[in-house]
């Protein structure tokens, strides 16, 4: 992609530029490699600030240099970590965590300007990460093998050891989230890192490998690739010195870095799209179920992989949730991401905000009904945002493209269903499994469902919380492999079992007398 640069936003570039220079000691956008920025050598790429469509900075694609130099220092970095005791390496773990806190604000006006994320939530983003890299600190000297009972004379005992040089792909929904949940248990596990941001949102990550260098981390043990996916990380792919993939993206995406991974028969994690429901059974508290149901789709512009962006209401209350839900969603306050009042922001590019659209549209084609929202807001109608209303969809069946295809917008379809086991299977009808909620005030009937909903991760009564402690990951073509929780460093280490001779007569160790 070559950046057809009509129109620069001198403002926010003059801004961004301020901020890159205070947290990287350059405004120019490059990779960080080895300790330092690195400039590219492929196609120049074009920065859009989502809530004016403006170009706001331009960098050259890393080219193949920019990926060797990584991936080398990477190599040598990961040598100098697993040197430290574990317990060093918590230190510095923590330290990251610190620094990260300690460069908060401006951290999160970055977030929010490159990314457009509110400011409301991008402020409180940075303590979450910091938390993540806190959460791992702690488990640096805790990773311990296990000494088994072998029925000969051998003491067996296994050792979990990094993988070496693990390859990171991320999307352009929640950048600095996904960076920091990614890098913490890649780290604790003892490897390096070679983690290339979606190109259309690099800054943050950027920022990340930055702090972890000036909390102690050697240099290279984070490095970050400022490029394009099939140019940058299908090298990074490529590259001998990646042990493992981990791709958090579309499920599309997923199946082409699967395929390159296993072409090299290296393993991967893949962390994909979803298509949750979110199922409101009548005996539930209505009213929290709505405010919950609206979180659940609209924060982050519906942008979020566990969006529930599927409604399955109960034929008896649907028609008061549905008259309820659309009102309040027409009233989320939508606008600016730097407004302290601005809930909902911009979808994030111009192909991302016609995906959305031609969906509803297809939806609208096949018999859905508008009940609220549908395009661009009048009110930012003479802004050059990727502004799109908070929309929600009745009538929706499950023959429908937009009942089973992942929006990635602020898009919501309402399904009725008549009981229980409708339910689950409406809930159940997509390729995907990501995660789903239930609302309803019979215990029983909430842990049926949380058995019964095929998903990585689910909810009773609420809706989009997660945390590092807790395990993520998709079932279906959600992806495979956990992130966060202990159940990731599993993911990002290979266990070796090794064998100690403890007899005294070789006879019995090998089964002859020496003769
Ligand atoms: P995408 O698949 O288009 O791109 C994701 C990343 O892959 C980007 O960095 C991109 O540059 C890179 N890429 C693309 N083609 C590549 C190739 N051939 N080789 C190597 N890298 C390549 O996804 P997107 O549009 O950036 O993000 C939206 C998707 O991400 C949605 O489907 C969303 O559900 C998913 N997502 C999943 C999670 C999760 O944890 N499950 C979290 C956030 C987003």
């Amino acid at each position: 992609m070559t950046a057809h640069v009509t129109e620069i936003d001198l403002d926010t570039a003059t801004e961004i530029a301020g901020l890159l220079k205070t947290l990287l000691g350059s405004a120019e956008v490059q990779s960080y490699v080895a300790g330092g920025l690195m400039r590219g050598t492929g196609d120049m790429l074009a920065l859009t600030d989502p809530a004016t469509g403006d170009v706001f900075a331009t960098f050259a694609d890393a080219g193949q240099e920019v990926v060797d130099a990584a991936a080398t220092a990477a190599q040598v970095a990961q040598g100098e970590w697993a040197a430290k005791t574990a317990a060093e390496r918590g230190r510095i773990m923590f330290e990251i965590g610190r620094q990260i806190r300690a460069h908060a604000a401006p951290l999160a006006r970055l977030e929010a300007i490159s990314a457009g994320r509110p400011i409301r939530d991008a402020q409180g983003e940075p303590a979450r990460m910091a938390e993540m890299f806190e959460y791992y600190a702690g488990w640096c000297d805790k990773m311990t093998g296990d000494v088994i009972p072998v029925p000969t004379s051998h003491l067996n005992y296994t050792r979990h050891e990094p993988i070496g040089v693990v390859t990171q792909i991320t999307p352009w929904n929640a950048p600095l989230f996904t960076c920091c949940w990614q890098v913490a248990p890649a780290i604790c596990a003892g490897n390096a890192v070679m983690l290339k941001p979606s190109e259309l949102t690099p800054l943050s990550s950027l920022v990340i490998a930055a702090l972890c260098e000036k909390a102690g981390a050697p240099k290279g043990l984070v490095n970050v690739i400022a490029g394009a996916g099939p140019t940058a990380g299908q090298k990074m792919i490529d590259h001998p010195a990646t042990g493992l993939v981990v791709f958090v993206g579309s499920a599309q995406g997923g199946a082409m870095i699967a395929q390159a991974a296993a072409k090299r028969l290296i393993p991967s994690i893949l962390e994909l799209g979803g298509k949750s429901a979110n199922i409101v059974f009548a005996d539930a508290d209505i009213d929290r179920a709505i405010v919950g149901a609206q979180a659940a789709i609209f924060a982050g512009c519906g942008q979020s992989c566990v969006a529930g962006s599927r409604l399955l209401v109960h034929e008896s209350i649907h028609a008061e949730v549905v008259e309820k839900l659309s009102a309040a969603s027409a009233r989320i306050p939508m606008g600016m991401p730097l407004d302290p009042a601005t809930q909902i922001g911009p979808v994030n590019n111009a192909r991302q905000w016609s995906k959305v659209d031609t969906m509803v549209r297809r939806a609208i084609d096949q018999g859905a009904r508008i009940a609220t929202g549908g395009g661009k807001p009048e009110a930012l109608a003479g802004t050059g945002g990727f502004f799109y209303a908070p929309t929600v969809l009745d009538g929706v069946t499950p023959q429908m493209e937009i009942a089973t295809e992942e929006v990635f917008g602020p898009v919501l379809s309402v399904m009725r269903f008549s009981d229980e086991d409708e339910a689950v299977a409406l809930a159940n009808a997509t390729p995907f499994g990501l995660a789903g909620a239930v609302w309803t005030r019979d215990v029983g009937r909430a842990h049926r469902m949380a058995g019964r909903v095929r998903a990585g991760t689910f909810w009773i009564n609420s809706y989009k919380t997660i945390h590092v402690m807790s395990p993520f990951g998709g079932f279906g073509q959600s992806g495979y492999g956990r992130s966060s929780g202990r159940e990731a460093l599993a993911a990002y280490t290979t266990t070796k079992s090794v064998w100690v001779e403890t007899a005294a007569d070789p006879a019995i160790a090998f089964g002859y007398a020496p003769g």
